[in-house]
């Protein structure tokens, strides 16, 4: 028996463990293989090194193999940068797990926080090539055997988590689960360190001091000091549905729709809308563990179709349970599904969520967030604390577009990066200064424009970016995002915050823009904010070194909003220079934010500078 035999008890629990399909599983096969091994969890510097040497399985060897040829990329150089770094990780949503990963093999002690017990998200992320190969280099099929194959390049939200959990204590990463983050505790005079507020608030890890907070608690969850942009777009109602996948040859069979835009399938969409009555923007069906689909609709067919009951200007209340049929919701999903894949999908039964209820929800995508900054240093008593954000808490992204995880894991290695240069000993407005430049490429990441040698991706920036530039902003320009003995929560972007160094800096870069403006009478330009309202002095300052792009005397001033899309749409297409905020709030904000302002011609003079004409 496996009692009298314990070599092969060892292995038998480490199969249950690389196998385990819940979160639960996987923490108590993982807790008796230790246990069996005699393996102690908390000794994260050692733990691969052990369980590898220990467990002595022809079965487990070729995940060594592969954890192994990732930690021997230089960049970890053994563990050295952060073998004295000790991180905090909330949130084991894929995001916080990618990061924990990459610190921990940087040789960081890494202790990941997560409030829930269970990982129960059946909805499906789409993965860019980089991804999958990314994720299929670690493992990935190990643990979850369906991983990819063929031409899949999509997986439930759950199988990823697990994946990347398993991954995550393997290398030593200590993971607690059921355990809520509440905020950091200072350090105090008697000469303890950097802290976190936890619930239950006798739990082990609230007596962990760490000198680096990562947050990945998702969209909604940004910590004290941060600052979120939001990017208010048109109405856009999102409904993701999920249906049991039987897997048998009638349902294998029927074709996936990796997004059929409106613009591209007139004729679908026109179809749907009359045959059924459903009117949507896009919709999109992978083939995962479950059938799942997610639509984007418009307002007026929910209301026709009694879905949503009462209209409201005001989306939240539009959308508020109290105003949603739940029947009716479900009869549209199942609609849209049917008809979308040819009524080919037979007997369409719901999955269920982690209530037990049918697995379809609306969520509000008309107005997204995102960090203005993507890390911070704070200091108290003399201790330093680097933060930095990973995930849907630095930019939320709109679901039918599938960018989240892709985007998601490009910030968990820059984190890595940054995490590395603190480790280091880099100064600290220079690490900050290097994670914000990284940080401005990327929302504007795709496939095509992000490098195309995914073997050589790592947590360096450049193996990825195309020409990045680590220094586009310089360390003067990141002081606000050093809050040393303040308060939390007084970190306003304002221009008071700006030190008297970058004063200096701001008056050159007024001087620069009036200096490349003087030529077009119709503008004058007397400070950084309201200057910039109408949008015409961008446009000028376009047209001064990019004449062929715009013609200023065919703007008009009153045009505010026009006028600043066609500069942020040349800057963005030219120069890569992201929006500082959609034109219409830009146009018509009581009060223009200095700040953004002088980031964001920043970098317009920096591309100017750089770029000849
Ligand atoms: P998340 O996956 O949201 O993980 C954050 C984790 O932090 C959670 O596990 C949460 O429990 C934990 N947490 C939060 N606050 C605390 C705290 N105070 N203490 C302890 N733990 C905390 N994307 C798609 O592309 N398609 C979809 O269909 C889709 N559906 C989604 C459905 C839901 C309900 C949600 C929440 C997200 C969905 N997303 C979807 C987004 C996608 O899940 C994320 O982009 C992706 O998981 C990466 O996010 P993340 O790791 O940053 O955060």
């Amino acid at each position: 028996t496996d009692q009298q035999n314990p070599v092969n008890l060892s292995h038998a629990l480490f199969d249950r463990f690389v196998l385990a399909g819940t979160c639960k599983d996987v923490r108590q096969n993982f807790s008796e293989l230790c246990r069996h091994l005699q393996l102690d969890a908390q000794d994260y510097r050692h733990f691969y090194g052990k369980l590898k040497e220990k467990l002595n399985y022809w079965n487990a060897k070729e995940l060594w193999e592969k954890i192994d040829k990732r930690a021997a990329h230089p960049d970890y150089d053994q563990g050295k940068p952060c073998a004295k770094t000790k991180c905090l990780v909330l949130g084991a949503g894929p995001c916080g797990l990618r990061t924990a990963i990459e610190l921990a093999l940087l040789g960081a002690q890494v202790v990941l926080l997560e409030k829930r017990t269970s990982f129960s998200r059946n909805n499906v992320l789409h993965l860019w090539p980089y991804t999958i190969r990314d994720l299929r280099n670690l493992g990935a099929k190990k643990f979850y055997g369906k991983f990819c194959s063929g031409s899949l390049d999509h997986i439930s939200i759950r199988q990823l988590q697990l994946i990347l959990l398993k991954l995550a204590l393997i290398l030593g990463v200590e993971v607690h689960t059921g355990v809520t983050y509440n905020g950091l505790v200072e350090p105090q005079a008697s000469g303890t360190g950097w802290r976190a507020l936890l619930l239950p608030d006798s739990h082990p890890a609230s007596s962990y001091q760490f000198d680096v907070f990562i947050s990945a608690g998702g969209g909604r969850f940004v910590p004290d000091g941060f600052k979120r942009k939001e990017l208010r777009g048109k109405l856009a109602i999102g409904i993701t549905a999920n249906f049991v996948n039987h897997r048998t040859k009638a349902e294998a069979q029927v074709p996936e729709i990796s997004g059929v835009a409106r613009i591209y399938n007139q004729k679908f969409f026109r179809d749907l809308q009359t045959e059924m009555g459903i009117d949507l923007e896009n919709i999109v069906y992978y083939k995962d563990d479950t059938h799942y689909f997610v639509m984007t609709a418009k307002k007026n067919s929910l209301l026709k179709k009694g879905v949503i009951m009462q209209d409201n200007a005001n989306v939240e209340q539009l959308l508020a349970p109290a105003n949603v049929n739940g029947e009716a919701l479900l009869n549209y999903a199942r609609d849209a599904a049917e008809f979308s894949t040819g009524r080919k999908l037979p007997n369409l039964e719901f999955a269920t969520n982690h209530n037990a209820e049918a697995d379809v929800a609306m969520f509000d995508f008309t107005c997204m967030h995102r960090a203005e900054y993507s890390s911070m240093v704070m200091e108290r008593k003399g201790k330093k604390l680097l933060i930095g954000l990973v995930g849907d808490c630095l930019v939320e992204p709109f679901w039918p577009l599938g960018t989240g995880i892709a985007r998601g894991f490009l910030a968990a290695f820059d984190t890595a990066w940054m995490v590395r240069s603190w480790g280091k000993g880099t100064a600290h407005m220079q690490v900050l200064a290097e994670r914000e430049s990284v940080y401005q490429l990327l929302s504007q990441t795709t496939p095509e424009n992000t490098s195309k040698n995914h073997a050589a991706y790592s947590i360096d920036p450049s193996t990825r970016y195309p020409n990045v530039n680590m220094s586009s902003i310089k360390p003067i320009q990141v002081k606000h995002l050093y809050n040393v003995e303040g308060h939390l929560n007084t970190n306003k972007s304002s221009p008071k915050n700006l030190g008297k160094a970058s004063l200096r800096r701001v008056a050159d870069l007024l001087n620069w823009c009036q200096k490349h403006t003087a030529w077009c009478k119709r503008v004058k330009v007397k400070d950084l904010s309201q200057s910039w309202r109408s949008g015409l002095a961008l446009c000028a300052l376009i047209q001064h070194f990019r004449p062929k792009l715009i013609d200023v005397s065919t703007l008009d001033e009153k045009n505010a909003v026009y006028n600043n899309q066609v500069a942020f749409d040349i800057l963005q297409k030219e120069f890569g220079i992201a929006p500082i905020m959609p034109a219409s709030d830009f146009a018509s904000s009581k009060e223009i934010d200095q700040l953004s302002v002088v980031l964001y011609l920043t970098q317009v003079h920096n591309a100017f500078s750089e770029t000849p004409k």
